[in-house]
């Protein structure tokens, strides 16, 4: 049998053809320059340039590389995952693919391992030539999902980390589909510290992650680590209806008590615009809730890969057989 390769790097792609040569260039010299065997991991994820062609050419080159082509776009957090099911390595480190993550990083990363550390994860100490919309709401998720969640996220780091294999494989082994990677590493435990960078500008090219897919991100985390949603649904409706019950005896007393004949209106109207509210937007968590166990009881597998690219049939062996459908 071969040796176990020391480090598996995944990065996961969706359109970056402008960057995806430069960035396997840097990661190159990093890992290159880093003495120990390697593999480099690249998932892609459904894209409508030529990152797969880019990729393909590049596996032709360097048996480093490795290709993972899905059926469709499948979201960042399940590339991520199938980078990490096909990967080998002792460690492996997560990273986007637009070098907003340097990879010089990665040095420091497997110095911490090499001091005991199980996880070692990226803490952005700047975000440059992100807007300020980007930085604020960033900001203020990170905090809210701090407040709700019993699991300690580390505010203010992405996916841009270095993981033991058992790490890794403590996280392969949760099939979940809502996955929010960074808050199951914490829920994971083991030995985790971080190493501060500076977050750079994106290479080139456009972000991927839209406004709907980063609230789509929020939503999931949330409603993976969190049922206080739930629970504050439960209390306002409880305020809410305590308070309805206080006014129908303030109504049945004028009723029965007084002569006043109250037109009763406007304060008929607003209760019905209050409670229709609250009910509505009540019942919208329980359907995020619900969405999501419906989507989770289905149990299809996390991708489909229509191309695996350098792997050898052992790594392709231990996966599991939902999602072998590959040409390999
Ligand atoms: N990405 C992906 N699938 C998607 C969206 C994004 O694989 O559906 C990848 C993308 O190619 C990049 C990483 O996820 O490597 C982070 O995306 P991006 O840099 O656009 O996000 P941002 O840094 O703007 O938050
Ligand atoms: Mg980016």
């Amino acid at each position: 049998m071969s040796e176990q390769i020391f480090l598996s790097v995944v990065v996961p792609m969706y359109n970056e053809e402008e960057v995806i040569e430069v960035t396997y260039e840097r990661l190159k010299v990093v890992l290159d320059s880093l003495g120990e065997t390697y593999e480099i991991v690249f998932v892609n994820d459904g894209s409508r340039d030529k990152t797969a062609e880019i990729v393909r050419r590049l596996c032709g080159q360097d048996r480093h590389v490795k290709l993972i082509d899905f059926s469709r776009n499948f979201g960042h957090q399940i590339a991520v995952t199938a980078g990490m099911d096909h990967s080998s390595g002792r460690t492996v480190v997560l990273i986007d693919a637009d070098l907003q993550d340097p990879p010089e990083i990665i040095f420091d990363m497997v110095a911490r391992w090499r001091e005991g550390y199980d996880v070692v994860y990226g803490k952005r100490i700047e975000r440059k030539g992100e807007s300020w919309f980007k930085r604020m709401t960033a900001a203020t998720f990170y905090r809210m999902l701090r407040s709700m969640t019993s699991v300690n996220i580390p505010v203010d780091t992405g996916d841009f980390r270095l993981m033991d294999r058992k790490v890794c494989d403590s996280l392969t082994q949760m099939r979940e589909r809502s996955r929010f990677i960074r808050g199951m590493v914490s829920w994971a435990g083991f030995k985790q510290t971080s190493v501060e960078y500076v977050r750079e500008e994106r290479f080139a090219g456009e972000t991927k992650y839209p406004l709907r897919k980063m609230i789509r991100l929020s939503l999931d985390a949330i409603t993976s680590f969190s049922t206080k949603p739930l629970k504050i649904a439960g209390i306002l409706g409880f305020i809410f209806s305590a308070v309805g019950f206080v006014y129908l005896f303030i109504v049945l007393y004028k009723h029965f008590f007084t002569d006043s004949t109250t037109p009763g209106w406007t304060s008929l109207i607003a209760i019905s615009l209050v409670f229709h509210g609250i009910t509505l937007s009540l019942l919208g968590v329980l359907g995020e809730y619900i969405g999501r166990i419906y989507e989770e009881t289905k149990g299809r597998p996390l991708y489909l890969v229509s191309e695996r690219v350098n792997f050898q049939v052992a790594t392709v062996e231990r996966e599991q057989p939902a999602e072998q459908l590959s040409k390999v």
